[in-house]
């Protein structure tokens, strides 16, 4: 996901502008940078563990899917 929003670091406030900062003219920067999660890490691997253990089937389909 991209962030529109970007916030002044001079005087904090926030903006769709991507340049600089409307109200004062200062630098911006992305208020939420995605962060580095481990759990993203494994999960590939857990769904390969889970497909080499039969635990997850891709050929069956889910009781969730209806014909
Ligand atoms: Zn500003």
């Amino acid at each position: 996901m991209k962030w529109l929003l970007r916030r002044c670091v001079r005087c904090g406030k926030y903006t769709l502008s991507r340049s600089k900062c409307p109200y004062c003219g200062g630098e911006l920067q992305v208020p939420h940078p995605p962060r580095f999660s481990l759990e993203d890490k494994y999960v590939a691997l857990r769904i390969r563990m889970k497909l080499e253990s039969k635990q997850l089937d891709l050929d069956k389909k889910p009781f969730y899917v209806i014909d």
